[in-house]
């Protein structure tokens, strides 16, 4: 199976693409460096010559270029980053979606599409979604995230109006439905499940089996780098996704994929990018001929707490750099797979006074976008406790960044 999604055929009229990306990145002073003058991106080879793009340079990149889209206003979002102040990702208005419509239509003018996925606070799934069901001519209702008291009602909305079509994180999905199971609602005209942003959980099989049994999964993988790399139906598997030809898909020797966009309206830089996740390309039981690229899960420091990344080692660096701290450890509480809370454990120094652990918890959480908005309706649920050892694997002496912890 080859390395790349795209023939060396399918992909030279693109290539172009790849080649002003190659020269924008080139301008900025420092990641020049990364690109020596012999490296170019004319062909596929010269492609995988090139050192693949972290999401730190992309950063870098992005603070220099700021791009602009040239036919409508440019839309700044929340990428690349957990803590912190919003690391900033651009989209023109349409997020590409036209590109996306052209080749994947979940849905039609029949249907009544819920957007669940939380609007506002720089998140571009809810935007990127509604684009899609304008381009579908459906019927949209823009819902947005509740509080946990808000879904029976909300609920009770859906079912009576009948909705065909919802859309989400599956760890936002799984609340919709494990409400509506312990309610005793169903919703029986739902047939389409939209979902982006995490791995799909079987459970979401067994709660759409009660609550809505015609019910099915489109899915959608990408970034808020990348946008939109590929798409999936009811009749793939939920980890393998088909590239959209506009997204050139590579697989590493080790594992790890990168995209590079070869859409020419993309604003971001994306040439050789990494978003963490690893893959391989592969052939899609779907019978859909090309390669499609099986996604098997993220092999960076970012961990899914909510449908969004919590970047481990981050929190722990920035918590190590407070008064008193010597060492910290990220334990993510987990219960049927749902994030319940995030503890900070914080080791304090021997020597210098014990550090203000209250104003430390509101600092992180304040500067930590993921727990901000993840646990904005429960922010009890991130607490730092100083210790007097951190969490270590008896069998190994580890003493890891993460622990999770499943809650009976
Ligand atoms: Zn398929």
């Amino acid at each position: 199976m080859t390395a790349f999604s795209l023939s060396p055929e399918a992909a030279a009229p693109r290539l172009h693409v790849a080649r002003r990306t190659l020269d924008r990145l080139r301008s900025v002073p420092a990641l020049a460096p990364h690109y020596p003058a012999h490296l170019d991106a004319g062909s596929l080879d010269a492609l995988a010559q090139l050192p693949p793009l972290a999401k730190v340079d992309l950063n870098t990149a992005l603070a220099h270029l700021e791009p602009a889209a040239e036919q409508s206003a440019t839309w700044l979002f929340q990428s690349g980053g957990s803590t912190g102040a919003p690391k900033v990702g651009y989209a023109p208005t349409g997020f590409y979606m036209a590109s996306v419509h052209a080749h994947w239509q979940p849905l039609d003018r029949t249907d009544l599409f819920v957007n669940a996925w939380g609007a506002g606070r720089m998140w571009g799934a809810h935007f990127l979604a509604a684009a899609l069901a304008d381009l579908s001519g459906c019927r949209i209702i823009a819902l947005g995230s509740v509080a946990k008291d808000e879904y029976g009602a909300w609920l009770e909305l859906l079912a009576a109006r009948r909705v065909t079509a919802i859309g989400g994180t599956p760890s936002v999905l799984r609340l919709w439905f494990a409400h509506a199971r312990s309610a005793g609602i169903r919703l029986p005209a739902l047939r389409k499940v939209l979902w982006l942003g995490e791995a799909w959980q079987p459970q979401l099989d067994a709660d759409l089996a009660e609550v809505a049994p015609e019910a099915r999964r489109w899915g959608m993988f990408g970034s808020t780098e990348t946008w939109v790399v590929g798409t999936n139906t009811p009749d793939c598997p939920a980890e393998v996704f088909h590239p959209l030809p506009h997204q050139l898909v590579h697989a590493d020797p080790g594992g790890l994929l990168d995209f590079t966009a070869l859409d020419p309206e993309m604003l971001n830089p994306v040439l050789r990018y990494r978003t963490g996740d690893a893959g391989e390309l592969t052939d899609c039981p779907c019978g859909r001929p090309g390669p499609a690229m099986r996604v098997l899960g993220r092999r960076d420091s970012v961990v899914q707490v909510r449908g969004l990344g919590l970047d481990v080692d981050e929190l722990i660096e920035r918590a190590e750099r407070a008064p008193g701290v010597a060492r910290a450890q990220v334990v993510l509480t987990e219960r049927d797979g749902r994030a319940t809370g995030v503890d900070l454990l914080v080791v304090t120094a021997g020597t210098v006074a014990v550090p203000d652990v209250e104003r430390l918890r509101t600092e992180l959480f304040t500067a930590t976008c993921t727990l901000g908005t993840a646990f904005q309706h429960d922010p009890w649920a991130f607490r730092v406790r100083p210790v007097d050892e951190l969490v270590s694997n008896g069998r190994t002496g580890k003493t890891a960044a993460l622990v999770v912890r499943e809650e009976s």
